[in-house]
C-alpha cells in the first residue's frame, strides 16, 4: 500500500495582507486578490469566486503591479507654461488646479454651456461622468464608444434589445457550434478564454471568421480568413442558404419577432415601408386560419409569413418575413456570388450553413424548465438550440458595420438561438426594448445657461424628431452625433471632436475636457493633423483655436503634452470605483452582477482619483445633486460616498447588492450604510443568480419581464419583439424623401435614403469611404494582442518584455510578389500618408490583407520610456495612415470617416499599398514626430527594472 503523500500547499501566503478588488488592466473587470508585503504589492492572483474570471488571470492582470509602479505615473497637478507640445509645465497645488478649472468651467456654463466638450476614453465610470455632464448642462459629452464598437451595440439594441459582450454571452456550457467573428482579445478576454476551453473540452466546434489567424482563431477548429469588410456578405449568404433550404425556426420567428407583421406598400407615399398599426396601436398580421387581419399580439391562428393582404384602410401590406425572404434569396447573396469578394469558397459557405442548421435543429434539446410567455402561453419545456456566436470590432469598425452587425443578429434569430439554452444568453439588465432606452438630449431648447441638460446625452432615436439638430437640420453637438450625418450615434463620435472644434463647425468651443483619452496618438485617426489642430493658433488673436484643454490621466502619455491643465489621476489600485448596472455591467447570463474597487494602497504622490475630482468640481460649480441646500458638497466623502448614497431613481443607486437597512434588498432598495463593507467582505462583487424559470426567453418571459420592471431594468412588461425589420430606419428614410416635419438638408438626403434600409444589406465600405481605385489594393487592419490593452499596456515594464515593437504581417504570396524578406524595411502607404515599418511573413492571413498589433508604437519621449525605446524606434501605429475625414470633393459635404448610420469610426477600412524600402531612407511618418519632453517629476530612467529584488530573502 502506498504511504500517504504529504499535502503540498500550492498557494502559501507570500505577503502579510491580501486585499480583494477588481482588475483594470483591460475592460473585462476580473476579480483579483492583491498580496501585499511590507506595504508594497507582492503578487496579484485571480479571485476564484468571482463570476467574471473564476480565478483566471491573464498576463496583463498579473502585470498590474508594473502599472501601479510605472515611472510614467503623473505626480502632481501641472500647469502649462510653454507652448502646447513643448513639455514646459510647472507643478501646482490642487487648490490652484481646481480653482483654475472651476473658473474656466463656470464662465462657460454662465455664457454658453456648449463651450465645454467633455469626452472620456476607456474609463469605467460613465455612469458618473454622464451624470456630471448632464448636471453641468453641456450637450457635448460622450465616451469612446464611437471610436470602438458602437455598431455592435447599436445594431443589437435596435434589433433584439441586447448585443454581445456586456449585453449577452454564448452558452459556453451547452453550445455545440460556436462562430466567432472579428475578435482578437478585444473586450471579453478571460471570459472568452474560459468559454473556449469549455467548448473544446466538450468537443464543440469553433469556427473563427477573421482575416488573421492569431489568438482565438489559432485555436479554433476552423479558420475562415475572410476579406475585411465582407463579413456581412458572408452572413447574408449563410441566411440565403438557410432560407433556401427551409432551415429556420419558424415557431420562434412567429412568436418572438416581427416576422408576421404587415408592412405598408405605398410606393411614393408617406407611410411606405412602415409597419401598419391597427386597433390599440398594435401591429397586425394575416391570420391564415381565420383568413382575416388580426392584432399580431393576439393572433389565435397561424399568422401568414408570405402573401399580400388588404389592410383595413384599403392599402396593401406584406409580412416582414416575405420581404426578408426576398432580400436574402436574391442571387447576389448566393455563395457562388459572394465567394470572390469574401475570399471564401462557395462550398465552404454552403457547408457552414449546413453545419449551423444541423447543430441548431438536429442537436436541439429540451430542459425541464416550464415558463409562461408574455402572451399568456404556457411552455412546459425550454427548448435549446446549441448554436452560439460572438463578434466585435473586426466586423463593426467598418463603414458597413451597422448593417453587418444587424445581419449577424438576424442570422441567430432565424436559427432561434436567442436567449435559449445553447445559444446566446442575455445578461441582465438586458434585454431592453427601444421603449426602455432613452432618447438623446441636446437640442437648442435643452441647453440653458447655468442649468442642467434636459435629459441624458446619449440614447436611441426612433423618429427623426429625436435628432439633435436645429430647425435647419444642422447638428447641435460638437461631434455631430445624432445629426443627419450619423443619426443612430448611440455612443457619440469622440473621433470627430477635435477636428470640429478646431474648425468651429458647427460652433467653436472654449474648453476641451478629456479623461483617459489619448487623442494625440492612439485614439485619433490622422494623428499628425490632430496634433496640428491641438496646437494651431488663430493668426488674428494669437490664441489657440481650441482655447483650453484640461486633461486627466494617471500617466504621462502623448496627450498630456498638449493639455493646459493636467489633473493627475490615481492608478486603479489606489481608489474606490464602481462597476455599476447603471454603466457597463459585468452581469452573468444567470443573473445580475456588479463590483467595486477598493484602494489597495494609499497614493504616494500628490494625485487624486478623477471621480473624486469630478464631484469636487461639481460642488464648486454648484451643480444639481452635488451640493446641498446649504451649498455644502453632497458627497463630502468623495466617490465612495456617492457610490452608496446617490440615487439615480428612488431606491436605485450605483450599487445593486445589499441594499436596504439590513442589506436584504437587491437592485432596488433604500440606502444601506454598510453596503461597502458587505462588498469588501464578499470579495468586492455582488452576483444574484435568478431562478431557472427567469433565465431564458427573457425577451418574452412574463416572469422575467415582471422582475425586470420591478428592478427598473425596463419600463413595462411588454414583450421585447425582435426587429427583423427595423421600421425605425424607414422613418428616417421617409424624412429624407420629404415626408414629416423635419428638414433633412439636401446634402444628406441620398445618403439617408441609401443606408437607412430597414433590412440589413451589404455594400462595399468604399461606397461610403470613397474608392481608392487600384492604387491601394490591400486592406490594413490591427489586432489587439493578448498581452496588451490600449496604449497603457505598451509602457508596462513586464508586458514590454513580451513585446516591445511591432511589425507589419504580410502573406507569403505578397512577400514573394514584392520580393520582401522577413525583417525587411517596407513602406506602407495610404492615400493619407506613409510610414516605414519592418515586414514579417506569415501564413495565416487573408491574401488581400496586411496587419499589425495595436497600441504598441509610442511617440519618443512619452510614457517615461527612453527616447530611443524600441516602441518609438521600431514600433508603429497604423493610425498615422487613416483618414479622419473623407477626401475633399469639389462642392460636396465632407463627412467623417464613419459608418453613415451610427457614426462609428471606420478605421478598419484602411487601404494601403506596400513596397520595399531602403533601410537608410528617412521615415517621414511615425518617426517624423519630435521627441516629447517628459513632464516635471518624471523619475530618472533605470536601465533595468528589478522590482522583485526587494522581496528576496536576505542571505
Ligand atoms: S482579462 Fe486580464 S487584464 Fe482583463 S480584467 Fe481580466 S485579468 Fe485583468
Amino acid at each position: 500500500m502506498n504511504a500517504p503523500q504529504p499535502q503540498i500547499k500550492t498557494s502559501s501566503p507570500i505577503g502579510d495582507e491580501i486585499k480583494e478588488t477588481t482588475c483594470y488592466m483591460c475592460a473585462c473587470r476580473c476579480g483579483i486578490r492583491v498580496h501585499l508585503k511590507d506595504g508594497a504589492i507582492r503578487y496579484i492572483e485571480g479571485n476564484k469566486d468571482h463570476p467574471v474570471n473564476k480565478g483566471v488571470l491573464c498576463a496583463k492582470g498579473a502585470a498590474g503591479i508594473m502599472q501601479h509602479y510605472s515611472p510614467a505615473r503623473l505626480r502632481k497637478p501641472l500647469r502649462r507654461v510653454g507652448d502646447r507640445g513643448s513639455g514646459e509645465y510647472k507643478e501646482i497645488e490642487w487648490d490652484e488646479a481646481l480653482d483654475t478649472a472651476t473658473a474656466w468651467l463656470a464662465r462657460i456654463r454662465a455664457t454658453d454651456p456648449r463651450g465645454l466638450a467633455f469626452f472620456t476614453g476607456r474609463d469605467q465610470s460613465q455612469a458618473l461622468t454622464s451624470w456630471w455632464a448632464k448636471a453641468y448642462g453641456t450637450p457635448n459629452y460622450a465616451a469612446h464608444g464611437g471610436f470602438c464598437s458602437v455598431n455592435m451595440a447599436a445594431a443589437g439594441l435596435y434589433t433584439m434589445g441586447s448585443a454581445f459582450w456586456e449585453f449577452s454571452e454564448p452558452d459556453w456550457d451547452r453550445a455545440e457550434y460556436f462562430m466567432l467573428f472579428g475578435v482578437a482579445e478585444d473586450h471579453a478576454s478571460n471570459p472568452i478564454k474560459r468559454g473556449l476551453s469549455k467548448l473544446k473540452a466538450r468537443g464543440a466546434k469553433c469556427v473563427a471568421v477573421n482575416p488573421v489567424r492569431t489568438g482565438y482563431a489559432a485555436v479554433a477548429d476552423e479558420w475562415l480568413g475572410i476579406t475585411p469588410g465582407t463579413d456581412g456578405l458572408f452572413i447574408m449568404s449563410l441566411m440565403h442558404e438557410l432560407l433556401r433550404s427551409g432551415k429556420v425556426d419558424l415557431d420562434f420567428l412567429i412568436r418572438y419577432t416581427n416576422a408576421s407583421w404587415l408592412v405598408i406598400e405605398e410606393s411614393g407615399g408617406q407611410e411606405d415601408g412602415l409597419i401598419y398599426y391597427g386597433e390599440k396601436g398594435r401591429p397586425v398580421c394575416w391570420n391564415a386560419d381565420a383568413q382575416e387581419i388580426q392584432n399580431a399580439y393576439e393572433c389565435d391562428g397561424k399568422p401568414a409569413l408570405k402573401g399580400t393582404y388588404t389592410l383595413p384602410d384599403g392599402r396593401t401590406g406584406r409580412p416582414v418575413f416575405e420581404l426578408l425572404f426576398e432580400r436574402y434569396l436574391d442571387k447576389r447573396y448566393s455563395p457562388d456570388n459572394v465567394a470572390e469578394a469574401t475570399g471564401l469558397d462557395a462550398a465552404t459557405i454552403r457547408r457552414i450553413a449546413v453545419e449551423l442548421a444541423e447543430a441548431a435543429f438536429d442537436k436541439s434539446f429540451e430542459l425541464d424548465i416550464p415558463w409562461t410567455d408574455a402572451y399568456g402561453r404556457r411552455h412546459e419545456k425550454t427548448i435549446g438550440r446549441p448554436v452560439a456566436m460572438h463578434a466585435m470590432r473586426g466586423i463593426s469598425a467598418h463603414a458597413n458595420g451597422f448593417h453587418t452587425c444587424r445581419a449577424i443578429h438576424l442570422l441567430q434569430i432565424l436559427l432561434g438561438t436567442i436567449d435559449v439554452p445553447g445559444g446566446l444568453r442575455y445578461k441582465p439588465p438586458y434585454p431592453k426594448g427601444l421603449d426602455s432606452l432613452p432618447r438623446p438630449s441636446g437640442r437648442p431648447e435643452d441647453v440653458l445657461r447655468n442649468a442642467a441638460l434636459a435629459g441624458p446625452h446619449l440614447g436611441f432615436p426612433t423618429w427623426p424628431q429625436h435628432l439633435l439638430v436645429d430647425e435647419k437640420g444642422d447638428p447641435t453637438r460638437i461631434d455631430k452625433a445624432f445629426s443627419w450625418e450619423a443619426p443612430f450615434a448611440a455612443h457619440g463620435m469622440m473621433h470627430t471632436v477635435i477636428a470640429n472644434a478646431w474648425k468651429g463647425d458647427p460652433y467653436p468651443i472654449d474648453t476641451l475636457f478629456m479623461y483617459m483619452a489619448n487623442m494625440a496618438w492612439n485614439s485619433a485617426m490622422n494623428t499628425s493633423d490632430t496634433i496640428a489642430m491641438l496646437t494651431d493658433k488663430d493668426a488674428r488673436t494669437g490664441e489657440y483655436k481650441i482655447p483650453h484643454i484640461i486633461y486627466s490621466d494617471a500617466f504621462a502619455s502623448e496627450m498630456t503634452a498638449y493639455a493646459d491643465l493636467i489633473l493627475p489621476d490615481t492608478t486603479y489600485l489606489e481608489r474606490w470605483d464602481c462597476i455599476s448596472l447603471l454603466d457597463r455591467p459585468i452581469s452573468e447570463p444567470d443573473g445580475p452582477a456588479d463590483a467595486i474597487r477598493q484602494p489597495v494602497l494609499e497614493p504616494d504622490r500628490d494625485v487624486r482619483p478623477f471621480q473624486d475630482v469630478l464631484l469636487d468640481l461639481g460642488a464648486r460649480l454648484g451643480l444639481d445633486g452635488m451640493i446641498t441646500k446649504n451649498g455644502a458638497p453632497t458627497f463630502p466623502g468623495g466617490y465612495v460616498d456617492y457610490m452608496v448614497h446617490h440615487q439615480r431613481l428612488p431606491e436605485i443607486g450605483m450599487l445593486a447588492g445589499w441594499r436596504g437597512d439590513d442589506g436584504s434588498d437587491a437592485v432596488r432598495g433604500p440606502v444601506n450604510q454598510d453596503q461597502i463593507a458587505r462588498y469588501t467582505e464578499n470579495g468586492c462583487f455582488w452576483h444574484e443568480p435568478l431562478p431557472e424559470g427567469l433565465q431564458y426567453y427573457r425577451h418574452s418571459n412574463a416572469a422575467y419581464l415582471g422582475y425586470a420592471k420591478d428592478k427598473g431594468f425596463v419600463t413595462d412588461t411588454n414583450p421585447i419583439v425582435m426587429n427583423l425589420y427595423a421600421e425605425e430606419l424607414q422613418r428616417f428614410r421617409l424624412a429624407a424623401r420629404g415626408f414629416g416635419d423635419r428638414t433633412v438638408p439636401e446634402v444628406h438626403r441620398t445618403r439617408i435614403e441609401t443606408y437607412f434600409d430597414p433590412l440589413p444589406f451589404w455594400y462595399r465600405p468604399e461606397d461610403v469611404t470613397q474608392k481608392t481605385g487600384d492604387s491601394y489594393p490591400l486592406h490594413a487592419i490591427t489586432q489587439r494582442p493578448a498581452h496588451m490593452y490600449h496604449s497603457w499596456g505598451g509602457q508596462n515594464a513586464w508586458l514590454r518584455q513580451i513585446q516591445g515593437d511591432n511589425k507589419l504581417y504580410i502573406s507569403e504570396l505578397l512577400a514573394k510578389e514584392k520580393n520582401i524578406q522577413d525583417e525587411d524595411w517596407i513602406w506602407v502607404e495610404s492615400r493619407h500618408g506613409r510610414i516605414k515599418v519592418r515586414a514579417k511573413i506569415m501564413n495565416g492571413v487573408n491574401q488581400q490583407t496586411v496587419w499589425t498589433w495595436n497600441a504598441i508604437g509610442k511617440r519618443s519621449g512619452t510614457w517615461a520610456l527612453d527616447p530611443d525605446a524600441s516602441e518609438s524606434q521600431k514600433g508603429f501605429l497604423l493610425n498615422h495612415l487613416i483618414d479622419d475625414l473623407l477626401p475633399e470633393q469639389p462642392g460636396q459635404y465632407r463627412y467623417s470617416n464613419s459608418d453613415p448610420v451610427t457614426g462609428q469610426a471606420a478605421w478598419f477600412d484602411l487601404r494601403v499599398r506596400i513596397e520595399k524600402a531602403d533601410a537608410a531612407e528617412p521615415d517621414d511618418g511615425q518617426s517624423g514626430f519630435a521627441t516629447l519632453k517628459p513632464p516635471p517629476g518624471t523619475p530618472p530612467r533605470v536601465k533595468m527594472s528589478q522590482y522583485g529584488k526587494r522581496f528576496r530573502r536576505k542571505t
